[in-house]
Parts: C-alpha cells; structure tokens; sequence
C-alpha cells in the first residue's frame, strides 16, 4: 500500500463518519461550545461506532490498525464536527491507546486496552507548567518516591479535559534539574487513575476561548500518591516516551487542522456561490473565489505530508521532521481557511449562529498550540538544517 494510496475500507469508514455523525450538527456543538459543556451523547456515539478501538491491538479488542487510520478519521469527524470532535478521538487513541501500547506495562495494557477500545475512558495529559512554558525540562512539579510509589506535588495549567478525564497522564520530575547531566534526564511520565487517586488532586476550569466544549484546566496536585506500577516507561526516561506520543499528537492535530481547513473552505464555498452583492456572486470575484482555491491547495499539501508523517510513524520510521512539518503547514493552513472564511462572510461572520467564528477562535489555538509555530521552525532550523540553537 502506498503512502497516499487511501484503502477501501478507510473509504468506508469516511461514509459511516459522516452518516453516523450527521445529528451532531452546528446547533449542536455552537450550544457545547456556548456553555463549555461536554459532548457525553456524542461521546458515546463514537464508542458505539467503534472508533475508539481502531488503534488497539486485536488481542485487545481492538481492530489493530495503526495511526494513519486513527489520523484519516480525526480529519474526516474533524471536517464534520469541528475541532474538540477530532480533539477528543486523539486524546483517546493517541494520549490514552498509543500510550499504553506502547509504554505501559503488560497489567495495565490488559487492564486499560480493552476499556479504552470501549469509551470507558476520557484522558487528558498534563506536561504544560505556568513556570517552564514551553521549556519542558524546567518543570517544577516533583515525584518523591515513597514506600511502593511516588507521591506528586506541583502544579499544571491548559490541561486539556482534565476536569473529565478518568485517565490523566503527568509528566513530573523525579531528578531536580541541578542533579542530572543533560536536562531531559530525571523526569517520569505517570498514569493517574482519578477514581483510585489517593491524596489531593484540585482541578479547576479556565475560561478560554479554543475548543470549549472540552475545557482547559488548571491542575494542583498536592501528596497525590501514585503507585510504581503506573510509570508509564521507566522511571527518569520519560524522554524515551515523550518523543512517540508528542509526534503521534502532532500528526492527528495536523489532521484535524485539515478537516477543520476543508470544512471552512466548503462552508465558505457555499456562501460565496449563494451571497450576490452587484447582482452576482461574491465567489465571482477573484478577490474572493482565488484566496479559497489557495486554502484548500495549502490543505492538500499539509495533508500529503501529515499522512506521509504517519506512514513513518507506523512503519517505525523517524518521523519526526515530517510530524513538526505537517503540524506546521496544517496549523497555518487551517487558520488561513478560517480567516478566508471570515473575509468570505463579510459581517455574517460575526453573527455566533454562522458558526464562522466559533471554527476560527479553534483553528488559531493550532498555531500556539500542542506546540507553537515558533518551536517548530526553530526544531526544523537545528535538527535538519543544522543551524545554531536558537534559545
Ligand atoms: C486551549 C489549550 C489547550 C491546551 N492543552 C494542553 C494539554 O492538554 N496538555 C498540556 O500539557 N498543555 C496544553 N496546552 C498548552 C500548550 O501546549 C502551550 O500553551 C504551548 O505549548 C505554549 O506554551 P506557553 O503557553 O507556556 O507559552 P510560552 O512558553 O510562555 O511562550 C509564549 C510565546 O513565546 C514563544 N517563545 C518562547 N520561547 C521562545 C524561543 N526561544 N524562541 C522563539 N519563540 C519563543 C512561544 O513559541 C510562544 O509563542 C494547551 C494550551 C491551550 C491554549
């Protein structure tokens, strides 16, 4: 199979995305995203249509496909739904089932894999720190091993979901940055199960703007115990795992940056045939109709390398240039349909029933965020063109 080839029964899946997924419609999430509520119906819409078992492995349950299946159809419910649906697929397959395949230990795969596959499971991973910003190795947030575990205090921010997760990843230091050679060493992924958390973990909403309905947190963990059997990887050696799951993130949030910029793209397309001012189309005017086409041409090339990026992924190949590349092009694709959309609208784009501006608020969260544009270019200029380090 080729790397752009797109199989049968992805096809397939495409159509019943979109059948399945047809009452969730822009009334729907404009009233999730008015009251920053949860989807929990379409939640369990995607349980039910299995498309949270698509990544785990069949020997536990699940349908044994690998990360371009999980991107193709982030950027298809993305293209239906918007942004926090194809966010949520990727906290479930990618921080929840890529995780724990690939780094948790074999009691917690055949604890966690099957329920995973199942929706049982919201998940959430928390790394960002108000302190360290985008310097991950200057967290602040400790692990002290006590008796058979690790007790954790420290403090997180923008934790996505973390107000529902059952699941809630956490990177933490468990060397002080003084006491290690390189910077990267001394820190530890771990795997809170909420229901069994033994000793404080206070969460609290932030009022934000991107992806509402899912909800951003603030995240206080104070003596929360947590037992060795939850690292996740080995203890000190989360940078033997963060590499996988941060790639992974970065080829689906490329993917629903795609289905994000496609859906704008369309829904712009559709007013512009519709809206006459000088008695004709505004989509007549090239000043119109020519920004579109470039959109939805920036769209397929930052697609072309987002599936080129998980072929390398599932291949096992270095795919980290191609992930940094695809989250790069997507994220400023995606917002350039957004803001083409708003132009397209003209003042219907400000009316919160268009649905324009709520589509345009998410897409820009993807050039800040799960890693600003900045920190792309600057991995882009050291790691492959070999420049000096820039910070
Ligand atoms: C809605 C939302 C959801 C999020 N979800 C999660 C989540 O689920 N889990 C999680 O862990 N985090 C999450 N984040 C955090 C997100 O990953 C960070 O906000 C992002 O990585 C930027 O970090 P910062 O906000 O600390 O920016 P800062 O580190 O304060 O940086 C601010 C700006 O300065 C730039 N900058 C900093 N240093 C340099 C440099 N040396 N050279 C050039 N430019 C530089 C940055 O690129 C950025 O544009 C989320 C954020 C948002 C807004």
């Amino acid at each position: 199979m080729g790397i752009y080839s797109i199989p049968e029964d992805f096809r397939l899946l495409g159509e019943n995305i979109k059948y399945s997924l047809s009452k969730y419609d822009d009334r729907y999430w404009r009233e999730h995203d008015r009251k920053g509520d949860f989807p929990d119906e379409f939640y369990s819409e995607l349980a039910r249509n299995g498309f949270f078992s698509l990544n785990v492995p069949e020997e536990y349950g699940g349908v044994g496909q690998g990360l371009r299946a999980v991107s193709f159809v982030i950027k298809e419910v993305s293209r239906s739904c918007g942004m926090s649906a194809g966010d949520l697929i990727m906290a479930t397959c990618v921080f929840g089932v890529q995780t724990i395949k690939s780094f948790a230990s074999k009691e917690l795969k055949q604890k966690l894999l099957p329920e995973l596959a199942e929706g049982k499971h919201i998940v959430s991973f928390a790394i960002t720190e108000p302190d360290a910003g985008v310097n991950t190795p200057e967290i602040k947030t400790y692990a002290e091993k006590s008796g058979k575990g690790f007790v954790i205090n420290g403090r997180k921010i923008w934790t996505t979901l973390a107000h529902r997760a059952s699941l809630l990843f956490v990177l933490a230091r468990t060397k002080q940055l003084s006491k290690v050679e390189k910077k990267t060493d001394g820190l530890t992924v771990f795997l809170v199960e909420k229901e069994k958390a033994v000793g404080s973990l206070s969460i609290s909403r932030i009022e934000d703007i991107s992806m509402r309905p899912l909800g951003s947190c603030e995240v206080v963990f104070e003596n929360l115990y947590v037992p060795e059997e939850n690292i996740i990887g080995k203890i000190d050696r989360a940078w033997e795992v963060l590499p996988t799951v941060l790639n992974a993130e970065r080829i689906s949030t490329a993917s629903i940056g795609v289905g994000l910029g496609e859906l704008l793209v369309m829904k712009a397309a559709e007013y512009a045939r519709v809206r006459k001012t000088f008695s004709r189309p505004i989509g007549s005017n090239q000043g119109i109709q020519f920004p579109l086409a470039r959109a939805f041409s920036q769209l397929q090339a930052a697609w072309a390398v987002t599936q080129k990026a998980a072929w390398e992924f599932d291949s096992s190949m270095d795919c980290a240039t191609d992930a940094n590349v695809a989250a790069y092009m997507a994220s400023k694709a995606a917002f350039f349909a957004a803001d083409r959309a708003m132009q397209t609208f003209g003042g219907m784009a400000y009316a919160v029933d268009s649905d324009i501006e709520r589509h345009w608020r998410d897409s820009r969260l993807l050039r800040t965020g799960p890693i600003p544009e900045e920190m792309v270019l600057s991995f882009i200029g050291q790691r492959v063109l070999a420049l000096p380090r820039s910070y």
